[in-house]
């Protein structure tokens, strides 16, 4: 069983399996939108589902990439990235009866609905997020930062610009 720019998965046949049952899918994105103006394309990965008590466990793995900016040269870039985390989604509706299941106000897992479906959308983004390194490099091949700056309010940039400005100013001395 495979998933196909899905990220939803029926889960009302494995609620009603015994604790202990799972259930195995391949995960395939074209494309993951994972903040206003950051794409993950070609996630590939598995998600492994696992009937508990009161909750279903998900382990998911999944490679993908990410164009980044880097910030030594300014170009973007593609960067390679992996993540594998498991989480926790509650049964909040009873599979038979479709009867809301109480839970506790600080529980924070995320819930399976009332059409029984487990969403991994948002856990995979958040984990996309941080699989991300905290400074983008594109690489040994980086031609680092360009000589003639063209502005713009990023931090190197403004090195530069501040550079150019005391060399002028040395010119004209
Ligand atoms: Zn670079």
């Amino acid at each position: 069983m495979d998933l196909y720019n899905e990220t939803a998965v029926n889960v009302a046949t494995l609620l009603q399996e015994p604790v202990g049952s799972s259930r195995s899918y391949g995960l395939h994105l074209d494309r993951l939108e994972l903040d206003s103006d950051l794409v993950a394309r070609d996630v590939n990965g598995e998600l492994r589902l696992t009937r508990l008590s009161d909750e279903i466990l998900a382990n998911v793995t999944a490679t993908a990439t990410v164009g980044l900016t880097c910030l030594r040269c300014l170009e973007q870039y593609e960067q390679p990235t992996k993540t594998r985390f498991q989480e926790e989604f509650r049964i909040a509706y009873d599979v038979r009866s479709g009867a809301a299941i109480r839970s506790s106000d600080d529980d924070e897992r995320f819930a399976i609905t009332d059409a029984h479906e487990l969403n991994i959308l948002e856990p995979l983004r958040q984990e996309l997020i941080v699989s991300l390194p905290m400074r983008p490099d594109c690489g040994d091949a980086c031609p680092g930062p360009a000589v003639v700056s063209t502005g713009g309010n990023d931090e190197i940039d403004d090195r530069f610009a501040a550079l150019g400005a005391l060399l002028n100013s040395t010119n004209e001395d």
